[in-house]
């Protein structure tokens, strides 16, 4: 077997499951949409045809105070009972077994009727809550056990109490949020009394059968919250209050350490897992950043956990646990962890779905079925759109031919993996590769194809995946030596000297300025401990919140990054990675300026207008990013032979370009290409 650790049953309570896969809870958005539940059955049955052991579900709250939004999901009465069932006999048909999580937002609730231990405002919620009373906390306390009872009517094998991430619970135990002074707060012991008791009523309720997980805070991340000790001894007491296992959740959603961005290392966090492990007799779960099944093994081996949690790795493919069961690693949809489609899409109230896989909670609106009639399709340029167009498309029935002009598939995204901390692009490249072949895609590589021999081919349709050029903007003094593309510097076509100005400061610029200034961190060469080092925790996990002091880099390079537009620099960057690329970078160094004018470029370096007034920037470089535009020369020599192409990625729309949309427009169009008469081949 490959991956004997993984694929050890477990017993917990009356529940076997069959590997240590635990699918972690993601908010979909589904849960507030008209027709969520049936699509989350969808969602949720294709996971446990994929062969996860055990699922659970994105938050519900247990009262309307806990709610996310005004319109957000709660559990409390019986009609929402008869929604969950669709979920509940969905995933049960294919065999699996799957927890609701029980999630009250408490401070970080976007509504009008927030409340938490005491009336201290989120850094990150511009709302501030309303203190409980005693009362009123003890009756949501009961809140718990009235949804936990819900949930076992609605089918659930169990619950997940989540008392991580710096929600409800978190806050009560955490002292930088707990200012109470009465039997849920003042000291470490009482601050704990809340979870403890939500677990303890609940197990009393449910009986000793049903699966109770309690999600743990391991690490707080925030200053003034709990020490390891604080942690372990509330493991012990949830353990006690009867919990089935302890899964972890790392750093509150207000922590400045990033937790689960592709900057972080794989696996991190695992070790601080370890502890609790130790500290405790029920199953513990590692999380964060694991996303291939050889780590998972790895850290079941090494008995840092007993089970792993992967959430977004299942977004990115619902059969991760079937393909490494059968010992097809390699053909896993790997989770990049870039965020883009899936947190950043929920945090900004659109529905959760994933940059390599935009089947992921589409499952019912987005079919991948068998063509209705098999077409002749040649696809020009395999970027993530041509690659996830010409793979969907065979797979469906169609017989494909991919010409890409380069002597490697990938497009930008090989440009895009050279970028310190976005290597993972790499599994994306690897994973493509291998659904063209077992799909039988036709590839010809190092063809720049031309209108006249697809015209001679004779395809029933022509798909132009032709991606982008870089813009050319209107500065004086372009020609000087000192200009470059970021092209010839990613490509390391040139080397940038020590004194650095990037136009344009959209994710192309950010990515150069990172490249341009990233150093290894003063750590032993360990990926962790480079990353813990960088960020500030504090690696024996002891103090309060694992926090340390970050250890500084010496900027090796001065670096301007220079946009026109007055807003914030990086503001168009994602919700969840902007401020870490904007962190990064000010830690390098590197100076944001925007509002500026390029008056010329010349011997003495760039020279600008900012607010005004002017100023040279003495640089050695200057690199151009200031955006792109379709490459679309085929079109016209198509037309003109009465072939009308489709147009999908950069060569239908460059603005606001990215592999998550190129992917998607792919995927979309090879879902639906028999059925598009008014295009193809014209002439026929
Ligand atoms: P491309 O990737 O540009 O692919 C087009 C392909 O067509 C190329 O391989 C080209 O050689 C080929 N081609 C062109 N003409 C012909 C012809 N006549 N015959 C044959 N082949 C031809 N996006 C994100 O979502 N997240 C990120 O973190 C991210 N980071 C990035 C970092 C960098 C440094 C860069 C440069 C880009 C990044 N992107 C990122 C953007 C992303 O890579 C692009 O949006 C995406 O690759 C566009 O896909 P595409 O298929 O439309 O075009
Ligand atoms: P972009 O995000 O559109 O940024 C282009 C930059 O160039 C802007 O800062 C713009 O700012 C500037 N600019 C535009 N026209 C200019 C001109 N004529 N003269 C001078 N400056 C000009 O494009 P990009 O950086 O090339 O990125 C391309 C796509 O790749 C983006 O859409 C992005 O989504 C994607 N990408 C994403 C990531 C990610 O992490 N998600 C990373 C890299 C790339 P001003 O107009 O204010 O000067
Ligand atoms: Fe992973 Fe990115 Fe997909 Fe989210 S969008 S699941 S982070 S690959």
């Amino acid at each position: 077997m490959s991956y004997p650790h993984l694929f050890t049953p477990l017993q917990l309570g009356g529940t076997t499951l069959p590997n240590r896969i635990l699918m972690g809870s993601m908010h979909l958005g589904l849960e507030e949409a008209p027709d969520g539940f049936e699509r989350m059955a969808a969602f949720y049955a294709e996971r446990a045809r994929g062969g996860v052991a055990l699922i659970v579900t994105g938050g519900i709250s247990p009262n309307r105070a806990g709610r996310p939004v005004r319109h957000g999901a709660v559990l409390e009465n019986e009609r929402e009972v008869t929604q969950h069932r669709l979920i509940t006999d969905a995933v049960h048909a294919e065999g699996g077994r799957i927890l609701v999580q029980l999630l009250h937002f408490g401070r970080y609730a976007a509504h009008a009727d927030l409340v938490a231990p005491s009336a201290l405002q989120a850094p990150i919620n511009p709302l501030t809550p309303r203190e409980l009373s005693g009362d009123e906390v003890e009756a949501t306390v009961e809140d718990y056990v009235r949804a936990a009872r819900l949930a076992l009517q609605a089918g659930y094998d169990g619950v997940e109490i989540m008392g991580s991430e710096g929600y409800l619970i978190n806050e009560f135990t955490a002292a930088r949020t707990n200012h109470r002074d009465d039997a849920w707060g003042g000291d470490a012991g009482r601050r704990r009394r809340f979870p403890v008791e939500i677990v303890r009523r609940t197990r009393a309720a449910l009986g000793p059968d049903a699966v109770i997980s309690y999600r743990l805070s391991v690490l707080d991340l925030v200053p003034d919250a709990s020490t390891q000790d604080e942690v372990l001894a509330l493991a012990r007491e949830v353990e006690a209050a009867g919990a089935s296992f302890l899964n972890s959740g790392i750093g509150w959603h207000e922590s400045r350490v990033p937790t689960i961005a592709m900057a972080v290392p794989r696996g991190a966090f695992a070790r601080a897992t370890a502890a609790v492990k130790a500290a405790v007799s029920v199953p513990v779960v590692a999380s964060n950043r694991i996303n291939t099944p050889e780590l998972a093994e790895q850290l079941l081996a090494d008995g840092v956990a007993d089970l792993v949690s992967l959430a977004r790795p299942l977004l990115a493919d619902p059969r991760f646990a079937a393909k490494a069961q059968a010992g097809r690693p390699e053909r896993i949809n790997t989770c990049v962890a870039c965020n883009q489609a899936c947190i950043d899409h929920a945090l900004s109230g659109r529905l959760t779905s994933c940059l390599v896989n935009p089947r992921a909670a589409h499952e019912t609106v987005l079919s991948v079925g068998p063509a209705t009639a098999s077409r002749r399709i040649a696809v020009v340029g395999a970027g993530p759109a041509g690659m996830a167009f010409a793979a969907t498309a065979a797979r469906r029935g169609h017989q494909v031919t991919l010409f890409e002009a380069a002597d490697t598939i990938g497009g930008q995204l090989n440009l895009a993996r050279r970028i310190p901390g976005k290597e993972e692009f790499a599994e994306t490249l690897r994973y493509f590769a291998g659904e063209l072949a077992e799909t039988g895609v036709q590839l010809r590589l190092g063809r720049a194809v031309t209108a006249d021999e697809l015209a001679d081919a004779g395809f029933d349709d022509v798909v132009l995946a032709t991606g982008v050029t870089p813009r050319v903007p209107q500065i004086p003094g372009l020609d000087h030596p000192s200009v470059v593309g970021y092209l010839e510097v990613l490509t390391g076509a040139v080397e940038a000297g020590p004194r650095v100005a990037v136009i344009g400061a959209g994710g192309i610029g950010f990515d150069v300025a990172e490249f341009l200034t990233h150093r290894p961190s003063p750590g032993d060469g360990d990926g962790a401990a480079d990353f813990f080092a960088r960020w500030g925790v504090d690696p024996t996990f002891r103090s309060p919140g694992a926090l340390a002091t970050p250890a500084g880099v010496a900027p090796h390079r001065t670096l301007y990054l220079l946009q026109r537009k007055a807003s914030k620099v990086g503001a168009g960057l994602g919700v969840t990675t902007g401020w870490i690329h904007r962190a990064a970078l000010q830690a390098a160094g590197v100076e944001f300026l925007s509002g500026v004018q390029y008056l010329g470029i010349d011997d003495k370096g760039l020279r600008i207008a900012e607010n005004g007034a002017e100023r040279v920037l003495a640089v050695d470089t200057v690199v151009i990013c200031a955006g792109q535009e379709p490459r679309r020369e085929l079109v016209d020599a198509l037309r003109a032979r009465g072939i009308e192409p489709h147009l999908i990625g950069g060569a239908d729309v460059a603005a606001e370009l990215d592999a998550k949309r190129a992917i998607r427009q792919g995927t979309e169009l090879a879902a639906t290409i028999e059925a598009i008469r008014e295009s193809g081949r014209v002439a026929s």
